[in-house]
């Protein structure tokens, strides 16, 4: 299966001032790109060829991990954010994070949390198990949780090509900025 990048929901510089053009326009067009093509690449006459990209993640390693890992790591990230963002997550998920976290302002303080304290390349994520169990999962690089039978809902990038021209090495900011422009229409639908 040939993979191509998604087109964005939004104009390159509608998430600035939490997200700037120029960190968009290489991060979506360059990074996530490259992922994909790489991706593209290495599949081929490989028993991955025509597989969906979440059986590729969960069950390959090397190269063609990292890059299948951060084709859908990527996929979740750009989906999750509009320009008129922010707000409370609804519903089911509203209700889980309540429950299990104590309330949305201490899950996003843990959530922010565990990114700022991440050490290097990876990602932080917002996941559930079957039985709708909430966790926080911090994974280095390309990591999913995917791979521990996890659902992915919400991921924060903190790799330094995310932030670093609008943020340098203030991760912590970047972090806390990006509540503004998360689309709780399209995650919550993800619990
Ligand atoms: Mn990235």
């Amino acid at each position: 299966m040939k993979f191509i990048l998604p087109e964005l929901s939004y104009s390159s510089d509608a998430l600035a001032p939490v997200i700037g053009q120029q960190t968009i326009e290489l991060h979506h067009g360059k990074h996530f790109q490259g992922y994909i093509n790489n991706l593209n690449n290495l599949i081929v006459n490989t028993e991955f060829a025509d597989s969906q990209l979440v059986d590729i993640v969960k069950n390959s390693d090397g190269a063609i991990f990292n890059n299948a890992g951060q084709t859908l790591n990527h996929q979740l990230y750009f989906s999750a954010f509009t320009p008129k963002g922010g707000g409370v997550p609804q519903g089911g998920l509203a209700e889980a994070i309540n429950s299990q976290f104590g309330g949305f302002e201490k899950f996003q303080q843990e959530f922010t949390q565990a990114g700022a304290t991440l050490f290097g390349s990876g990602w932080v994520w917002l996941a559930k198990d079957t039985d709708g169990k909430l966790s926080i999962e911090k994974e280095a690089n390309a990591g999913n949780p995917v791979t521990k039978g996890l659902e992915p809902i919400l991921g924060f990038d903190v790799w330094e090509h995310s932030y670093y021209l609008d943020y340098q090495n203030r991760r912590p900011d970047h972090l806390k900025a990006l509540w503004n422009i998360i689309d709780w229409n399209v995650v919550s639908k993800r619990y």
